[in-house]
């Protein structure tokens, strides 16, 4: 079996173990997605390269056709848990032994997707990381229906840039502004503070972009273990085979406010979540930080 990634120790995927080369030649899917300049999907940084065994069949629920589940319409409750201090350096798991799941979406180039993902934390009380990518109008335009969720903690803003560059390839000052206009954003429009969490676009810093996000109070770039593979458009059946092989015990998934294929399949992949037993955290649910002690 894996050994779940160490966060004490390297692990294989940190700092910036990316080729940007690699990541982009991988990428495959070339998208016109709207709003934002230069945004292309995010490549997993540990999906392709990983060897994780595959859940057994037999845990896993395979919805039939025609039989899908109803969402779950009592709220789920709040986790108690004992919070611990965010530990320095790239985030890519939960510590310790455990049943949760950290489960994060980023970018947000469709307003509909964000606002079905808003509705399905409202419907079910799941706790979900935003990354937010201010340059979307998404953001603007589901501020109102966001605001109570992130207002109680139940939905996590984190820092996903303002235009999603490469900010391994962006000067100094370029890196900062990235980052602070969209703190700023996230801090007019939601009133909550984003810090210490950043999410680097495609994965991608270096020790320099690790730096330079210190200095706004970023401290802690977070990157996954595991992705729902939908930056781009992939089809239903894919969204729920990725969240079938990903969604394990004190994983930091990565999935996108991008395509519609996850909003049509949210009542399976609560199911793998009720059928695993795991719970779904916020990153501020597990960590304590300056910001959010
Ligand atoms: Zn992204």
């Amino acid at each position: 079996m894996r050994a779940h990634p160490d966060q004490t120790a390297p692990a294989p995927f940190t700092n910036a173990v990316l080729d940007r080369r690699t990541v982009l030649a991988s990428l495959g899917l070339s998208l016109a997605l709207a709003g934002c300049a230069a945004l292309a999907p995010d490549a997993p940084p540990v999906a392709t390269g990983a060897v994780v065994p595959a859940p057994t069949p037999t845990a896993l629920p395979r919805p039939l056709p025609g039989a899908i589940p109803p969402p779950v319409a009592v709220p789920l409750p709040t986790p108690a848990l004992v919070r611990v201090g965010v530990p320095s350096g790239t985030l890519s798991g939960l510590p310790g032994e455990g049943s949760l799941l950290a489960w994060t979406v980023d970018d947000g180039s469709s307003s509909d997707v964000v606002a079905r993902y808003a509705q399905f934390a409202a419907d079910t009380g799941i706790r979900l990381t935003f990354f937010v990518t201010g340059c979307y109008d998404a953001w603007t335009d589901n501020a109102e229906a966001l605001r109570p969720l992130v207002a109680s903690g139940q939905i996590q803003l984190g820092n996903h840039t303002w235009s999603h560059p490469d900010l391994s390839t962006l000067a100094d000052a370029e890196v900062t502004t990235e980052l602070s206009r969209n703190h700023d954003f996230i801090t007019d429009t939601f009133g909550v503070d984003a810090r210490p969490f950043f999410r680097p676009p495609y994965g991608v810093h270096d020790d320099r972009v690790d730096a330079l996000a210190a200095d706004l109070g970023y401290t802690v770039p977070t990157t996954w273990y595991g992705s729902l593979s939908d930056s781009g458009l992939i089809t239903d059946q894919q969204v729920v085979d990725f969240a079938t092989t990903w969604f394990l015990p004190q994983h930091i998934v990565i999935g996108h406010l991008n395509f519609d294929p996850v909003t049509r399949v949210f009542p399976q992949l609560l199911g793998l979540l009720h059928e695993r037993a795991l719970t779904a955290v916020t990153l501020n649910d597990v960590f304590t930080s300056a910001a959010h002690p």
